[in-house]
C-alpha cells in the first residue's frame, strides 16, 4: 500500500504515520526526520536546508524531490506513507511522474483536517527524542517520567522550529504554499480520504484505520 498523509504542520502526521506503518507493515518516509537527518550528519543537502529549515520556509523543490524519490526508491516494495511531502504542486508533479516512469501509483490521500487555534498549542508543545524519533506531547501525549523517552534513549528535545515565532510562519507557509496540494489532487480525481483531527489522538487513527478497511485494507 502506498499513502500520502496531507495537513498542516503539528496537524498529527508523524504521530498517525507511526501508527499505520506498525500496523501495515510500511516505511515511514517523512521529509521533515529525513531532512533532519541530513543535518545532523552535516552533508551538503542538510547544509542547505538549514536556513530554510529554521526560519519556517520551504526547503527548494528540486531538492526534496531528488531526496524523496531517492527515498521512494530505497522503501522497495513494501509499500511506504509519505509525510511532509509532497508540499508544493511542483513537488506532486515531480512526484507524479516518478511514479508514472515506475508503473506505480498512491492508493489514497489521507488528508488530517484541524484548524490553526488547534496548531499552535500542539507544536509548542510538542517534544521529541532526538535518537529515536519519537514524538510526544507535554499535556497530550506524556511520556512516563517528564522529559524522558520512554524508551530509554535519554532526555526529549524541543524542536528550534517550534518555537512560537517559527510555528507562525510555518503555518503562513502551508497557506500559501502547500494547501493546494489537496486541490491537486482533487482536480487529478485521487481518492482522498478526509480525517477530522481536531479530536484526540486514539480518535483519529480509529478513523483513519476505519477509512483504510472500507478500502478493503
Ligand atoms: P506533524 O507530524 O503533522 O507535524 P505531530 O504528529 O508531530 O505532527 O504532532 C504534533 C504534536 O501534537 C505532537 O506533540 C503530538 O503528540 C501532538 N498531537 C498529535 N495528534 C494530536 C491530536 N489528535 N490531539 C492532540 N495532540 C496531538
Ligand atoms: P516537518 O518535520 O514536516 O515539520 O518539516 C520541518 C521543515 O523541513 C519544514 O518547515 C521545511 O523547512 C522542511 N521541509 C520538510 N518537508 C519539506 C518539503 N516537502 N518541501 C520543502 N521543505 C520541507
Amino acid at each position: 500500500m502506498k499513502l500520502i498523509l496531507l495537513g498542516p504542520p503539528g496537524a498529527g502526521k508523524g504521530t498517525q504515520c507511526k501508527r499505520i506503518t506498525e500496523k501495515y507493515g510500511l516505511a515511514h518516509l517523512s521529509s521533515g526526520d529525513i531532512l533532519r537527518a541530513e543535518r545532523a550528519a552535516g552533508t551538503e543537502l542538510g547544509r542547505k536546508a538549514q536556513s530554510y529549515m529554521d526560519s519556517g520556509g520551504l526547503v527548494p523543490d528540486d531538492l526534496i524531490i531528488d531526496m524523496m524519490i531517492g527515498a521512494i526508491k530505497k522503501a522497495g516494495a513494501k509499500g511506504y506513507v509519505l509525510d511532509g511531502f509532497p508540499r508544493t504542486v511542483v513537488q506532486a508533479e515531480g512526484l507524479d511522474a516518478a511514479l508514472k516512469k515506475a508503473g506505480e501509483r498512491i492508493d489514497a490521500i489521507v488528508s488530517l483536517e484541524v484548524p490553526d487555534e488547534a496548531i499552535l498549542d500542539r507544536m509548542t508543545g510538542r517534544r521529541s527524542c532526538p535518537k529515536c524519533g519519537a514524538v510526544y506531547h507535554i499535556v497530550n501525549l506524556k511520556p512516563k517520567v517528564d522529559g524522558q523517552c520512554d524508551k530509554g534513549c535519554g532526555p526529549l528535545m524541543q524542536r528550534k522550529d517550534d518555537s512560537p515565532e517559527v510555528v507562525s510562519n510555518r503555518l503562513k507557509t502551508y497557506h500559501e504554499q502547500t494547501a493546494a496540494v489537496l486541490g491537486y489532487y482533487q482536480r487529478n480525481r485521487s481518492r482522498i480520504i478526509q480525517i477530522n483531527a481536531d479530536q484526540p489522538i486514539d480518535e483519529v487513527s480509529q478513523a483513519i484505520f476505519t477509512a483504510l478497511g472500507r478500502l478493503g485494507r
